[in-house]
Order: C-alpha cells, then sequence, then structure tokens
C-alpha cells in the first residue's frame, strides 16, 4: 500500500508530500526537514517561471510596438521589393534592441532554422532574405527599422518625431531585458539570442 504523507502546503498551495523532498516518511527526523523546508520545492519551481512570464510580457510588447505602428496614420507602402534588405547596396544595416532581436531569433527558429547563413554576394543580402523568392522570412516579425528606415520605394524613413514614443517603448524592453543599453547590428544581435558569436 502506498502512503501519502502530506506535511505541509507551499506558498502556492501545491501539497508537499514527503517524498517530494526525498526524505524517509516513516522518519521524525524527516518529517522535521520536510516541515522546515515546505516552501522550498515551490520557490525554487516558481522562480525561472515567473522570469518567464515577465520575459514573455516584454517579447508582447515588442509586438504590441509594431501593432501600434502598423496603425499610425503615416503613409507609407512598403512594397516588398526587399532594396532595403541588401546593405551594401543600401549602404545601411539595421540596429536591433534586445527585444527586437528575440522577436526575430524567435521567427527565425520558427522556420526551422537554426544558423544564420553567412552573406556571400556582392550586395550584401540580410541573412534573414530569401533571395530565391525575394521575400523577407520573417516578414510579420521584422524589425522596427526595417519598418520605419530609409527605403525610398515605400516613402522614405519615418520622421524620429512620428516614432520617438515607440523607440523610447524599445528601449525600456532593452532595459528590463537586460540588454547592452544600445542598439546593435542585425546580425550580430540575431545572431546573439539564436546563441551564435557573429
Ligand atoms: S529582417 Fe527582413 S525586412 Fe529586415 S532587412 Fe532582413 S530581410 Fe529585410
Amino acid at each position: 500500500m502506498r502512503f501519502r504523507l502530506i506535511v505541509g502546503r507551499s506558498k502556492c498551495g501545491r501539497q508537499i508530500e514527503a517524498e517530494t523532498l526525498g526524505v524517509d516518511k516513516r522518519s521524525f527526523a524527516g518529517l522535521y526537514i520536510a516541515k522546515r523546508q515546505r516552501a522550498y520545492p515551490c520557490s525554487i519551481a516558481m522562480k525561472p517561471k515567473r522570469e518567464k512570464t515577465h520575459q514573455q510580457e516584454l517579447i508582447e510588447e515588442v509586438h504590441a510596438i509594431y501593432r501600434e505602428l502598423a496603425n499610425r496614420p503615416i503613409e507609407r507602402s512598403c512594397k516588398m521589393r526587399t532594396e532595403c534588405c541588401q546593405f551594401r547596396l543600401t549602404g545601411k544595416v539595421p540596429f536591433l534592441t534586445k527585444g527586437e532581436a528575440m522577436v526575430a531569433a524567435r521567427a527565425w527558429r520558427a522556420t526551422g532554422r537554426k544558423l544564420l547563413p553567412v552573406a556571400q554576394d556582392s550586395k550584401g543580402n540580410c541573412p534573414m532574405l530569401d533571395v530565391g523568392t525575394g521575400r523577407c522570412r520573417i516578414y510579420e516579425n521584422r524589425p522596427f527599422s526595417c519598418r520605419t528606415h530609409f527605403c525610398s520605394a515605400a516613402g522614405g524613413p519615418y520622421k524620429r518625431a512620428d516614432v520617438i514614443d515607440l523607440i523610447r517603448r524599445l528601449e525600456e524592453v532593452d532595459r528590463q531585458l537586460g540588454g547592452e543599453g544600445f542598439a546593435r547590428q542585425l546580425e550580430t544581435a540575431v545572431s546573439g539570442e539564436l546563441g551564435l558569436d557573429r
């Protein structure tokens, strides 16, 4: 017969069995240890979950910023010509805050890829550009710069004053995620979130 020796409840309301704590349920000494440590399994189990939840909230904030940007009454029309994705052609590279990089890295992983290809052509294609189709592989999750910067076909760069509040929110997300306090070049930023050094 199996006995369940409940020695208390954790802060999250879960019943704690002596066995959960790895102590001998027949032993008075074990019970004493279990009682002394009754909050232990809960605090250990809950800490990473809380951190993950907060991180998820910050990721959601990045998506909310992207949605808000899309709803701003600023006349723009991205034709997906991807000229802005060819960095040697434009002479400019998007810079990403940590939250943007995490969103981009997640989207990249969701395509089934783990590594960023190294650009080898003369145009300096973004590693996330599908050269075959001419499409961004993470278009729905593309960084803020890709939505606002220098593409003349889409209407030129946004005025900073029109989006400065959103930039400040991205910087706040960066701060709360423990970012470095400055945006990083696209490839470096996304590689960092993928666990690769570039
Ligand atoms: S992330 Fe997408 S939109 Fe941005 S530069 Fe790369 S391919 Fe272009």
